[in-house]
């Protein structure tokens, strides 16, 4: 089974408080985009990597993907997370028959081992994606009053890299344009369809950096401070 990555890092981060946008932050010395990168050019399935940046960011971004042997193209994002994944797609050739995984460049420290089981079962049943159970109570709240408590058994965080044939993919993402439905990741966009999304355990290192103190947090595990 033959994959592409799909690296998106062209959101705007605007809570990391910083000039550039969050993805080309430093961790370890290294920008969130390329640490991303690098475990996707280090999964066995992986064939190709297409990163999705900011515009303005292209030249520098090239430059520092420039080292990984799979990359295939580096290309500006779009407004929405959806439109960035579409020009991605976009990328690869109309009759590609293998799967495509999309992955927040926001989680760096995602690891091959977590790749290869959303790779072997996006391979296998269409479309995959890790998912951590929660550790908090869910309320509703409306106004300011609790109008419901969710059952949290039910529910989980969605993480990336998502897995999908890529047709599924292609059809679920032109769909969601068509209809002029914001998604806020491509699993929503395959499950509008009604075709199943199969959830795999997430991991907590896998974790999505928001904030400045995820960063710091992200820092401590890159040295080896804090355990995951
Ligand atoms: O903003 P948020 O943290 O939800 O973004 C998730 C991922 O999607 C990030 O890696 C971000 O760079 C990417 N994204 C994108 N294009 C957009 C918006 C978000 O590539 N227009």
């Amino acid at each position: 089974m033959q994959a592409v990555a799909i690296v998106l890092a062209a959101g705007r981060g605007e809570r990391m408080g910083a000039e550039r946008p969050k993805t080309f932050l430093e961790l370890g010395g290294e920008p969130l985009l390329l640490r991303a990168a690098r475990a996707f050019e280090a999964a066995p399935s992986v064939g190709r990597i297409v990163a999705v940046v900011p515009e303005r960011e292209m030249a520098a971004a090239r430059e520092r993907l420039a080292p990984l042997a799979k990359l295939l193209a580096v290309v500006a994002g779009g407004e929405r997370r959806q439109d960035s994944v579409l020009t991605g797609i976009r990328q690869l050739p109309e009759d590609f028959d293998g799967v495509v995984l999309v992955h927040d460049a926001a989680r760096p420290l995602v690891d091959v081992e977590l790749i290869e089981a959303v790779a072997q079962q996006a391979a296998a049943t269409g479309a995959a994606l890790p998912v951590l159970p929660l550790v908090d109570t869910l309320k509703r709240v409306r106004g300011g009053r609790v109008v419901e408590t969710l059952d949290r058994a039910e529910l989980g965080g969605a993480q990336t890299p998502q897995g999908f044939r890529f047709a599924l993919l292609r059809e679920a993402c032109e769909a969601a344009l068509r209809a002029g439905v914001t998604v806020t990741d491509e699993a929503m966009a395959v499950e509008r369809l009604g075709h199943a999304v199969h959830a795999i355990p997430g991991s907590a290192r896998n974790r999505k950096l928001t904030t400045p103190e995820d960063l710091a947090w992200a820092e401590a595990v890159v040295a080896g401070i804090l355990r995951t």
